[in-house]
């Protein structure tokens, strides 16, 4: 995969290529804020991983944290969420030696690591996020936010299945 020459997660570890198998670091990330991609902004961004040298390239392991905003799939409030990414991968050196997907260490000794960090946290973003488990949602009557107030509206009117039951009765002799 291609490296981007911008990416503040680019390390230099030509000195690790040149050690040989079995050489380790560890590194501490720690920014108030990265962007990633366009798609992908992580707000903080902080963990330790260490990085190995080992007999294909550099593998990288650790466990870095951040926080995404959404917002809720039920009332649409926006929310914080703490996500976890954890990185157990190969980036194969040389980068010819890469499979087709797999990451790589560039020529240059450049590992950068915003494309998995980004590829892992993408993976961490839920589906339907909640701002808590019993979020009561929005009446889909008269949009009042239901967690902060109730609403005036008569439930049998809101969905329409009741609406059909409720003929099916009528129309009984
Ligand atoms: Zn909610
Ligand atoms: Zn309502």
């Amino acid at each position: 995969m291609s490296s981007n020459k911008n990416s503040r997660l680019r390390f230099n570890f030509g000195f690790m290529l040149e050690a040989g198998s079995g050489t380790s670091r560890i590194i501490e990330l720690d920014y108030p804020s990265i962007q990633l991609e366009e798609d992908v902004t992580l707000s903080p961004l902080k963990g330790t991983f260490q990085a190995i040298r080992n007999s294909k390239g550099i593998y990288i392991t650790g466990e870095l944290f951040s926080n995404i905003s959404a917002e809720c799939a039920r009332c649409l409030e926006p929310l914080m969420l703490d996500i976890a990414i954890q990185m157990d991968d190969l980036f194969y050196y040389p980068p010819q030696t890469a499979p087709q997907g797999e990451f790589s260490v560039g020529e240059d000794g450049f590992l950068d690591l915003a494309p998995l960090v980004r590829q892992l946290s993408l993976l961490e973003f839920p589906m339907q996020p909640f701002c808590r488990s019993d979020c009561k949602g929005l009446c889909i009557n008269c949009g009042q936010n239901l967690n902060e107030a109730e609403c005036d509206c008569e439930v049998d009117e809101i969905d329409p299945r009741f609406n059909v039951l409720r003929s099916l009765l009528d129309s009984m002799p």
